[in-house]
This record gives structure tokens, sequence and C-alpha cells, in this order.
């Protein structure tokens, strides 16, 4: 028998996990944390040992509580992509700082990610890791960020994938998910956008340089906030194709995760793009450098991507009030965050850093989303024909059970009452 215990994500985004246990075997699928509660919140507890544990990718809302795993159950492996290890520990070592100025000491310290560290092993796209009771784990690309993988197990000829996050379509940087994939017949799947489609990619990256490009000839500067990971070096691609040859400055987190990400070009579409894009980049870390690149009309890319925190914050109280610049916004804005407040009220209201501003400067939201929308979402689980289906990590759970109800499908939305299955 096979027994599926749901951890997190549970009708929300956020926490998220999953505990496969099968004879010998006690596996844990993510260990993340919400990140937009404060404090954040944990995934459910493990009782007992954990054999051991898969990391889709290194967004902290499915890697931020692993730490825990080794303190409370004896974990000794965690096995996830090359990549994905780098940039997990560097969010890691973040979330602990973050968390510290807001007043708040997670449940694990810096020490306990160095441990965490030591137990990672790598397991590339494609690469099986063979288990006891005939249980064997392969990744494949999941085209959400680089290095992120959904995680397929055959459990003694049962075939589980856990999708974690996964988008089907090429970016700039990398490409859409793996399409070849084994039977499925257990899945449990990802729903951030399943209610909605983007918009065509070209269309929101023509808008960004057409924003660039009227900021440039009123000589003011556009700011383009964006997620640390995997999205400012797209923007850099798109900015190097469409050939913006004003100075282009990178501020915040992104430098060292794009130079992790620039490590491991293999995980890249076009591996030597972003080392070519990059040749006009400068990067920022001082003050006194972000007080002197605001003399000349220029563009910054920066963290944080919902304007909680980060360079971002320094940048709008300095531009606010200047009708000849901008600012981007290029990801998904959680409800009660700066982000989402400009964006429904044109005021910047931070209240960490004692700011309310009305904003000048022109403002806009743009999808450049790393998670799959709608239409393709459901021809991806068309395809696969999984016999059951388990929704998670979506704003609405219920509402994605619904609708893959109505394609025909057997579907389950587990919630924190009922998140215990066999199978
Ligand atoms: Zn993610
Ligand atoms: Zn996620």
């Amino acid at each position: 028998m096979i027994k599926l215990n749901f951890l997190g994500a549970l009708g929300t985004i956020g926490a998220s996990g999953l505990l496969v246990e099968y004879g010998a075997n006690k596996i844990v699928i993510d260990y993340g944390v919400k990140v937009s509660d404060t404090p954040p919140s944990f995934p459910f507890e493990v009782k007992g040992i954990v054999t051991s544990a898969f990391l889709s990718h290194c967004h902290l809302d499915h890697s931020g509580a692993l730490p825990l795993l080794l303190k409370r159950n004896n974990l000794d492996k965690i096995y996830s992509t090359k990549v994905t290890k780098e940039l997990t520990e560097l969010l890691l070592i973040d979330s602990i700082k973050v968390n510290r100025e807001e007043g708040v000491e997670l449940k694990f310290s810096e020490e306990d990610v160095e441990k965490t560290m030591k137990i990672f092993r790598y397991l590339e796209y494609g690469e099986s890791l063979k288990l006891k009771n005939n249980v064997e784990v392969t990744f494949y690309d999941a085209g959400h960020i680089p290095g992120s993988a959904f995680v397929f197990m055959d459990l003694d000829g049962k075939h589980l994938l856990y999708t974690g996050d996964f988008n089907t379509e090429d970016t700039r940087l990398i490409k859409g998910c793996e399409k070849n994939l084994p039977e499925v017949d257990i899945l449990i799947t990802e729903g951030t956008y399943y209610d909605r489609n983007h918009p065509d990619r070209e269309s929101q990256e023509k808008e960004l340089v057409k924003i660039i490009r009227e900021t440039l000839a009123n000589d003011g500067i556009t700011i383009v906030s964006g997620f640390a990971v995997g999205r400012i070096d797209e923007l850099l691609l798109v900015l190097d194709k469409y050939g913006i040859d004003y100075p282009v400055y990178v501020d915040g987190m992104a430098k060292k995760a794009i130079t992790i990400i620039n490590k491991y070009q293999n995980f890249l579409k076009d591996p030597k793009s972003l080392d070519k894009a990059l040749r006009k980049v400068e990067f920022i870390t001082e003050d006194y450098q972000r007080k002197k690149v605001l003399k000349e009309p220029c563009v910054i890319l920066t963290t944080s991507g919902m304007l909680k925190g980060g360079p971002v914050v320094w940048y709008l109280e300095k531009l606010y009030s200047r009708k000849n610049c901008s600012l981007v916004i290029t990801g998904f804005q959680v409800e009660g965050t700066p982000g989402k407040k400009l964006l429904d009220t044109g005021y910047y209201i931070n209240e960490k850093y004692g700011l309310n501003l009305k904003l000048k400067m022109g403002f806009k939201r743009l999808d450049f989303s790393s998670h799959v929308g709608r239409d393709n979402l459901i021809d991806f689980i068309k395809k696969l024909n999984p016999e059951k289906i388990y929704c998670v990590h979506s704003d609405n759970t219920e509402g994605l059970k619904e609708e893959l109800e109505k394609q025909g499908f057997d579907a389950v939305a587990p919630s924190p009452e009922n998140r215990f299955f066999n199978i």
C-alpha cells in the first residue's frame, strides 16, 4: 500500500510538502514555508525517521523548511539538481536574514543550513535513483526555473508524478518542461494559474521594451522589479535581444543568483546567451553606486519581486515623484504585499520602512510568469491521462478539482482536514 500524507500547499500557495510511504521508504518531496505570512508558516510535521527527501526546485515555498527534517527526522540525504542545491543555500541564508530584520527568528540557524547543504546529493534530468522495495525515482525538467524538476516515482509498478512548479512554454532563458514522460497513474499537480491564460510572452517583452525606450527618450530611469532567481536573468536576455544600449544595472540578490545560474549553463536554453547579455551589465552593491547611477537615464533591474524589501525600496523612495521615470513589476503579486497594494491604489505603502508614497512615476505590471497557464495545464493533464489527480499549490484547489472533474478526471483537493490517502 502507498500512503500519501500531504503536508502543505493545501488550498493555498506556500509550505509545499508531501510524504510518500511505501515499504521501508518514508520519502518527503519538498518542504517549504509560506513566505507571505509573517512569521512564515511551516508545513505539517512528519513523525519519525524520513529515509530520503527530494527537492523539486529552490524557491522557499518548496525548500524553506528543509533544515527541520534534519533536526526532527534524522534525514541524511536530500536529492536535487546541482543548481537547485546552490540556489537553495542562497535563499535559505537570505530567509534567515530577512526574517531577523523583521524581528522573527526562524526555527533553524545558519549552522543548520550548513548541515543541510552537506547532505545534498545530485540527481540530473533523466537519471534514476533506486530505493528499497522496488522504488525508483527519476527527475524530469519542469521548465519553471533553471534546475526545476518533476519528481517521477515508480513505486513497484505504480507511477506517481509530482509536478512541483512547472511551465510548458519556453522562455528566453529556459526550455518548457519535458513532454515525453512515462505513463502516470497518480498525478500531484500545481494549479497556480488553473483559471487564467497568460498573454503571449513576446507581447510582454515588447511592452517592456516600449516602456524602457519611452522612459529613456524622456531622460528617465526605468526600474524593473523581479524575482531574484530566473526572472532578472530572463529580462537581461530580453534587453539584449532588443538591443537596449543604455546602461543596464542589476542590483540586489539577483547578482548572486545569476552568478550561480551562469555556472550551470547546461540548464539554459541557449548556453552562452547569459554570458553574452552579462557583458553589457554592471552590478551594483553599494549606496554610493546607487546615487551615481541615478544621475543619468538608465535601466535598473532589481529585487524584491513584490516590493517588500531589497534595493527596489531605496529606488522607489528616490524616484517616486519623477514623472519621467517608470516602474515595471514583472511577477505575481500576493495579496497584502506592497506590490499588490501599489497596483490596486497607486500608493507605495511599506510599513516596515515607514513609506506611504503616491507614485508620480509611471508603473505597470507585466506577466512574465514561470507557471503553466490554464489551457496548457489542461492539455498537459489530458496527455498524461492519470487515474487520479491531487490538486495542490493554488489559491483555489477546489476550483481546480472541479475544473478537472468537468474534463472527466477523478480529482481531489487535499485540505488540512483531509490530507491522508491510501492507494
Ligand atoms: Zn517556484
Ligand atoms: Zn511554488
